[in-house]
């Protein structure tokens, strides 16, 4: 008998492919599990987790009543904790009600598109991109849709997303800090995009929706503030994940929040709870009690902007030219050779894992995770110095 899978997921596993076939066959694919290179690919920890996240985990997990391991929706200590951190950090009027726990942004990214999408809707999303929008979207039955960011100086260009609005456009995913470029809005930038989604959703009828991945919210360099896109226009989501400011990826929380402008918000609430039914993607119950407390942790950014200043120095100082990040926690510097594959695999050899840029758009480039170990920073530097000398000869 003919034993169907739906054909649809050709075109998903297609958009995803490059990162996909990069986990799956490169140098570091083969040789990560011997654990003694040095390991800048992903954003995964390289280090224990931090002592007072553990506590935390410990404390949720005794239940305290008869219902501690109940069926969980969005409940609301852990979303009210979620909302006053939003309202404190971005200065945006966030509330409980608006909160959808979810497993991380990767199910946050879903909800929203299960919220708002028709099939065959076009979603706009900027390259460099994260690694699944393009293959989320198309999982959506909508059709993904690219706009450069400005290559010289990594800022969304809101001219190249007008460029690409049509009368089907639903919705732009906007990332800031962005993964990879490290880039922060500024004000003027979203209140230019804010113009331009106004401009378009009244010339065709219908809202376009800004979805806002802020995943890497908290992860600020040189003491810089986050500009939430949200603040700027109404038809806001806003996506996050509490993986980055606790290096713990593994354990899936993360929310959808509905911007407070929002029009017609209680209709939305009610379409996103129904979207988030089914599916039942609702963190398990113990992240839901660790959240209240998990909102006042965070790893030390100090020792992360350390690592990434000495990295970028020490880069520079052997001849490579770096882009060094306002936010989030990823180094692009460019790859000395045309070929990022090439250089990706002459730093493999060396036992420093890298990721090409290719993966993400970015021919030329390679790109560090800062969440290696300050021991495999300190192993890397004569391997990158090796490398560069060796590519030049
Ligand atoms: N969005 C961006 C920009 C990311 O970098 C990531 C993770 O790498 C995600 C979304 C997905 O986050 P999560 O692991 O919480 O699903």
């Amino acid at each position: 008998v003919d034993a169907p899978i739906s054909s649809h997921l050709n075109a998903v596993s297609a958009a995803s492919a490059p990162f996909v076939r990069f986990l799956m066959t490169s140098t570091w694919a083969a040789r990560r599990a011997e654990g003694d290179g040095c390991d800048f690919v992903v954003g995964n920890p390289q280090e224990m987790p931090l002592p007072a996240y553990v506590d935390a985990i410990r404390r949720a997990s005794v239940p305290q009543d008869a219902s501690w391991f109940a069926y969980k929706l969005n409940e609301t200590v852990p979303c009210e904790a979620a909302a006053a951190s939003l309202r404190e950090r971005l200065g945006v009027a966030y509330e409980a009600e608006d909160i959808f726990l979810t497993k991380g942004a990767s199910s946050a990214l879903v909800l929203a598109f299960s919220t708002v999408l028709e099939p065959g809707d076009e979603v706009v999303f900027q390259s460099p991109p994260w690694f699944f929008y393009e293959s989320m979207i198309a999982f959506a039955r909508g059709v993904p849709v690219r706009a450069p960011v400005d290559r010289a100086t990594f800022d969304l260009d809101v001219d190249a997303i007008a460029a690409v609005i049509t009368p089907r456009t639903r919705a732009v995913i906007v990332n800031s800090p962005n993964n990879p470029t490290g880039r922060i809005y500024p004000p003027q930038t979203l209140r230019r995009l804010a113009q331009v989604l106004t401009a378009a959703s009244e010339e065709y009828g219908r809202a376009i929706y800004l979805i806002s991945d802020e995943a890497y919210n908290r992860i600020l360099f040189d003491g810089r503030r986050f500009p939430s896109p949200t603040a700027y226009y109404p038809y806001s989501f806003l996506v996050y994940s509490y993986a980055k400011a606790l290096l713990t990826p593994g354990q899936r929380l993360g929310y959808l929040a509905l911007a407070p402008s929002m029009p017609d918000r209680e209709r939305m609430r009610g379409a996103v709870l129904a979207a988030q039914y089914n599916g039942f993607g609702m963190p398990d119950a113990v992240l839901q009690h660790a959240l209240p407390e998990l909102e006042h942790l965070c790893i030390d950014l100090d020792q992360l902007q350390r690592r990434r200043d000495l990295l970028v120095d020490a880069l520079r100082a052997q001849g490579y030219e770096v882009h060094a990040p306002e936010g989030a926690f990823y180094l692009l510097p460019r790859a000395p050779i045309a070929d990022d594959n090439a250089f990706v695999e002459a730093l493999a050899a060396r036992d420093v894992f890298v990721l090409p840029g290719s993966v993400v758009e970015l021919p030329g480039y390679f790109r560090i995770s800062l969440t290696a170990s300050d021991a495999m920073v300190e192993r890397s530097i004569p391997a990158f110095a090796a490398a560069i000398a060796a590519a030049g000869e």
